[in-house]
C-alpha cells in the first residue's frame, strides 16, 4: 500500500461569509479525500483571525501569525472586512499581510461560464468565456507608498498622495508567469493591459517589459490593450481572450467585471501564489466577506470550492482538481443554485449536492 499524501493546510475563515464558504469547501475537500482511498489526505488547522479577533485583541491576526502560517503547504482563505473595521485596517492586518510577507506576487483568477448559470451577456448562449486574469499581486498601485497631508494647508486644503511601484522585476516575472499560463491552455493568446498613454512611467516600463518579454515566446499571440478599452472588451468581445495580464488595481476591477460577467461574484475562484514555492500559497475567493447576506445560509461556496481546485492543482493533483470542477458543473447544471445566481438552494445544499456529486 503506497504511502498517504497528507496535505497540512490552515484555514482562516475570517469575517462574514467567508466561515460559510470555508466550511462548505473543506468538507468538500474532506469528502474527495474520503474517496481516494488513501492516496491523499487533509490535516487542517483554524485559525480564528479576522474582525472579531480585532474587536477582542485590537489586532487582525496573532504577532507571531506568519510564524505559525509559514510551514504550512497552503493556507484556505475565506473572506476579510465587516464595517465596524476600517477597510484598509482589516485589509493591511490580514490579506495584505499575508500576501506581502509569503511573496505571493502572481494572483490567478480563472473566469469561465457553468452550465445553468445565466450570465448578464446577451451573447452567453453563443459564445465562449474561458479566461484566467492574471493580476500582479506585489506592487504597482497597491504597494501603499504615499501619505496624507502634504500640503501643509490646513483642513479643507488637504492634499494626498498614492503613488505606484513598478519594478522591472515584478513585471517581468508577472508577464512571464502569464506567457507559462498561455502556453498550458487551448487558446494561446496574452492580453496586456495597462493604461499607458495617461500614466507615463510605471505603465510605459510593463509595456516596454512586456514586449520584450513576448519576443521570447514567438508561439503566443499577444496584444497590448488599454483598461478602459479592455473593459469594453470584456462585454463585447469576451471569446476573444484567454490570459489577461494587469497590475495589481487594473487586474482586481477586471476579475470583479469577469467574474460579474460568468453570473456572480460568488463563483469566482483565485490562487495567491508564491511560485518558487518558498512561503506558503493562499487560496480563497475572489468576493469579500458579504454582510449584507452573511450568517443566513446564502451564501454561494462555488468560488471557495473553485480555490479549492486552484489548491489541488497546486499540490500535483490535476486530476482531483479536474474531478472537483467536474462536480461543480455537474452541481449547477442540475439547477442547485444559490441566490445570486437566480436559485433558491442554501450553501449547506450545494455542499451537500457536491458531496454526492463527488461519491456519485
Ligand atoms: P471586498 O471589498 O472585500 O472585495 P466588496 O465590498 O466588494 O468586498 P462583497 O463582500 O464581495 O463586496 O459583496 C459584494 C456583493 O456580492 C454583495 O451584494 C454580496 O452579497 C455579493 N456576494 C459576495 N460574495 C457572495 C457569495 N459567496 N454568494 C452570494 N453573494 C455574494
Ligand atoms: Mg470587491
Amino acid at each position: 500500500m503506497p504511502e498517504t499524501r497528507t496535505f497540512r493546510i490552515a484555514a482562516i475563515p475570517a469575517d462574514g461569509v467567508g466561515a460559510e464558504v470555508v466550511a462548505s469547501g473543506r468538507a468538500v475537500l474532506d469528502a474527495l479525500a474520503h474517496g481516494s482511498d488513501g492516496a491523499f489526505a487533509f490535516d487542517w488547522a483554524e485559525f480564528p483571525w479576522g474582525s472579531d479577533y480585532y474587536a477582542r485583541t485590537g489586532k487582525m491576526m496573532a504577532d507571531d501569525g506568519l510564524e505559525q502560517l509559514k510551514d504550512f503547504d497552503a493556507i484556505y482563505f475565506g473572506a476579510v472586512g465587516w464595517p465596524t473595521v476600517p477597510d484598509h485596517i482589516s485589509l493591511w492586518g490580514l490579506r495584505l499581510r499575508i500576501c506581502q510577507n509569503f511573496d505571493q506576487w502572481a494572483n490567478v483568477r480563472p473566469v469561465h461560464f457553468l452550465p445553468g448559470v445565466t450570465s448578464p451577456l446577451r451573447k452567453a448562449d453563443d459564445i465562449e468565456l474561458d479566461w484566467v486574469v492574471v493580476r500582479e499581486n506585489s506592487e504597482g498601485e497597491y504597494a501603499g507608498l504615499g501619505g496624507r497631508n502634504f500640503s501643509g494647508r490646513g483642513p479643507g486644503g488637504e492634499v494626498a498622495v498614492q503613488s505606484a511601484l513598478f519594478t522591472e522585476v515584478g513585471c517581468e516575472r508577472i508577464i512571464r508567469f502569464a506567457f507559462d499560463l498561455a502556453r498550458t491552455r487551448t487558446r494561446r493568446k496574452v492580453s496586456s493591459v495597462t493604461k499607458s498613454n495617461a500614466q507615463q512611467y510605471g505603465m510605459v516600463l510593463w509595456d516596454d517589459v512586456f514586449a520584450r518579454v513576448a519576443a521570447d515566446y514567438p508561439d503566443i499571440e499577444t496584444e497590448s490593450v488599454l483598461v478602459d478599452a479592455m473593459s469594453a472588451k470584456f462585454v463585447l468581445r469576451p471569446e476573444d481572450l484567454s490570459v489577461v495580464v494587469a497590475s495589481n488595481l487594473h487586474a482586481d476591477i477586471l476579475s470583479d467585471l469577469g467574474s460579474a460577467l460568468a453570473g456572480s461574484l460568488g463563483l469566482a475562484a483565485s490562487a495567491n501564489l508564491n511560485p518558487e514555492r518558498r512561503f506558503p500559497s493562499m487560496f480563497e475567493p475572489v468576493h469579500g466577506s458579504a454582510p449584507d447576506i452573511a450568517g443566513q445560509g446564502l451564501a454561494n461556496p462555488i468560488g471557495a470550492v473553485g480555490s479549492a481546485a486552484l489548491m489541488l492543482e497546486h499540490f500535483g493533483l490535476p486530476d482531483q482538481a479536474a474531478r472537483l470542477n467536474k462536480a461543480v458543473e455537474t452541481v449547477t447544471g442540475a439547477g442547485i443554485l444559490t441566490r445570486d445566481v437566480g436559485g433558491t438552494a442554501t450553501t449547506d445544499q450545494v455542499t451537500k449536492a457536491l458531496i454526492d456529486a463527488l461519491n456519485g
